[in-house]
């Protein structure tokens, strides 16, 4: 049977990496897809385990050559997940994990609308603030303009927050790996037709609670302090 095609997306410093992270040391089964980009190497990171890491001039090579499933202009750098990745995963049957910005979210959708789509949102920017800066010091090198950048696309990027089927706000980190766990094994129990046993029940609840529809209250203080007005519109993915 095919996997799952997960997508995770969220401004940058929320907390996505860690989160991920945590999910995978949990749950087996789960590919990651490494992503194309032409930003320069952060910190400790490997071509090869975060990012592949490449030029423009081959990154557009592989962009003519049809080579990647999304890929998108990201901060000034380009960002592509690679058609290789869906194809092994798969041929191999695993679900897998895109960690893609917005607008890369939105082309997989278009192609893949069964895909299960996650937006991840920090508290506030304050916290997002810290978050980002926190994370350069610990790599030794703090650039004010990209840190700058990176704030203020926040914003830009939480306006999207409707077209996920799930929400979570990373606050308390134990939460947030809790609910990303029980979003994969609910998914995972859906496509496997599975009935629900009381352990199951449990999941499906916390799954439930990140829906946008059943999280109004807990997200109207979030969009708020993003300056986004939580409005009433409708939602893209009503209740089951
Ligand atoms: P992203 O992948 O979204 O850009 P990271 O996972 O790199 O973000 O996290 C940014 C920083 O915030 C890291 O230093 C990480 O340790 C920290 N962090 C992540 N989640 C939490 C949380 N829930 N509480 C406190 N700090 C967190
Ligand atoms: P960072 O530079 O912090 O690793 O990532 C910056 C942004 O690029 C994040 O929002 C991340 O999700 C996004 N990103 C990483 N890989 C891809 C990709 O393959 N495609 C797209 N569209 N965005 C990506």
């Amino acid at each position: 049977m095919a996997g799952i095609l997960f997508i995770i997306s969220a401004p940058s410093g929320s907390g996505k990496s860690t989160l991920v992270n945590a999910l995978r040391s949990q749950l087996g089964g789960l590919d990651f897809s490494i992503s194309w980009t032409t930003r320069q190497p952060r910190g400790s990171e490997q071509n090869g385990r975060e990012y592949y890491f490449t030029t423009r001039e081959e990154f557009e090579r592989m962009i003519a050559a049809g080579e990647f499933l999304e890929h998108a202009e990201v901060f000034g750098n380009y960002y592509g997940t690679a058609r290789r990745s869906l194809d092994d995963a798969t041929a191999a049957g695993r679900d897998l994990l895109l960690d893609i910005d917005v607008q890369g979210a939105q082309q997989v959708r278009q192609k893949i609308p069964e895909a299960v789509s996650i937006f991840v949102m920090p508290p506030n920017p304050k916290v997002l603030r810290t978050r980002l800066r926190n994370r350069s010091r610990a790599e030794g090198h703090v650039d004010e303009a990209v840190l700058k950048l990176r704030q203020d696309e926040a914003s830009k990027e939480i306006e999207n927050y409707r077209q996920y089927r799930y929400i979570l706000i990373n606050d308390v980190l134990e939460r947030a790996v809790a609910q990303l766990e029980a979003i994969v094994q609910v998914e995972r129990m859906k496509q496997d037709g599975m009935p629900l046993d009381p352990r199951t029940k449990r999941e499906l609840e916390i799954a439930e609670g990140c829906r946008e529809v059943n999280s109004r209250e807990r997200l109207r203080p979030v969009l708020e302090s993003f300056g986004i007005d939580p409005g009433d519109g409708p939602h893209q993915y009503p209740l089951l």
